[in-house]
């Protein structure tokens, strides 16, 4: 008979952190991770047992917790992932509070009618819907597209959409490949940007690989969003991309080379350059 107390212990021997494995007992048994402390001598069933081993082991192998989980919170939104799509990093929120001063900017700079027109966002590779979800959140009044290239990714950003009640707009589309006549006022990406070969892919190898790398020097998707924006934004508008964290030189050049102006790169919380964007010259 296994208690609380003893499943917990178990984990921390096997070497699964205490906050994983309160926050993956308090699924199992369907409660919180406080109540969970003050329930020390409840016994798990042998199917919560079962399931118990079962999700240690999973964590063991490197699986993420959300996905152990099946949800991850991204700028204040509980989103459902599993393992179709990247698990959204803290670090992009950076994006999303980008794209929302982007948005304040160019709806003060418009005046009159023009500013009955809402501003038209893109997400490009949106996977779990993360950017776009808290873009919209935040901005009610913004057509929200989102796209990917992966159908089972679409799914899941449908799912979280409306389960969360925001309405965007879902587009299969490789990078603009799908998106031809539109016109956007913002594009956001947080494409896969890690180079073939690089160590760090090994730790990432339960995510899918098309969200992580694009093989060869990891700039191949960063380029063929930066070649497409310039026809796809209008006169004035902004593209914000992340990137890795030795790739910002290499972006601004990208930009500047694409004819985008106020090209500036935004830190992470961990001091890392990891996001930069242009805007298209107002016409
Ligand atoms: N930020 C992720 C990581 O390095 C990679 C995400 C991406 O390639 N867009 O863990």
């Amino acid at each position: 008979m296994t208690t609380v107390a003893a499943a917990l212990a178990d984990a921390r021997a096997r070497g699964v952190s205490s906050l994983d494995a309160q926050l993956l007992l308090a699924r199992l048994l369907a409660t919180t991770r406080t109540r969970l402390i003050a329930q020390d001598e409840r016994t798990l069933a042998p199917s919560e047992a079962t399931q118990w081993s079962e999700w240690l082991e999973r964590r063991l192998a490197g699986e993420p917790l959300a996905y152990l989980l099946g949800e991850k919170e991204f700028h204040g939104l509980v989103l459902e992932v599993d393992r179709g799509v990247l698990v959204p990093r803290p670090e992009t929120e950076l994006l999303v509070d980008w794209a929302c001063e982007s948005v304040a900017a160019l709806r003060s700079n418009r005046t009159g009618a023009a500013n009955i027109d809402p501003v038209r966002a893109v997400d490009l590779g949106t996977g779990s819907g993360a950017i776009a979800l808290a873009l919209k959140r935040a901005n009610p009044a913004c057509d929200v597209i989102a796209t990917d290239a992966s159908a089972a990714a679409l799914a899941v950003a449908r799912r979280n959409a409306e389960r969360l009640g925001l309405a965007i707009e879902l587009v299969e589309a490789s990078w603009w490949q799908g998106l031809e006549g539109r016109r956007f006022d913002i594009a956001v990406a947080n494409p896969p940007y890690i180079a073939a070969g690089d160590p760090h892919l090994d730790a990432l190898r339960h995510e899918p690989a098309l969200a992580l790398t694009p093989g060869g020097d990891g700039l191949g998707a960063l380029r063929a969003i930066v070649a497409g924006a310039g026809s796809a934004l209008v006169p004035g508008g902004w593209l914000l991309l992340e990137h890795g964290f030795d790739q910002a030189a290499a972006v601004r050049e990208l930009l500047a080379s694409a004819g985008f102006t106020q090209v500036e790169t935004r830190r992470d919380l961990a001091g890392l350059e990891r996001a930069t964007g242009g805007r298209r010259p107002p016409g």
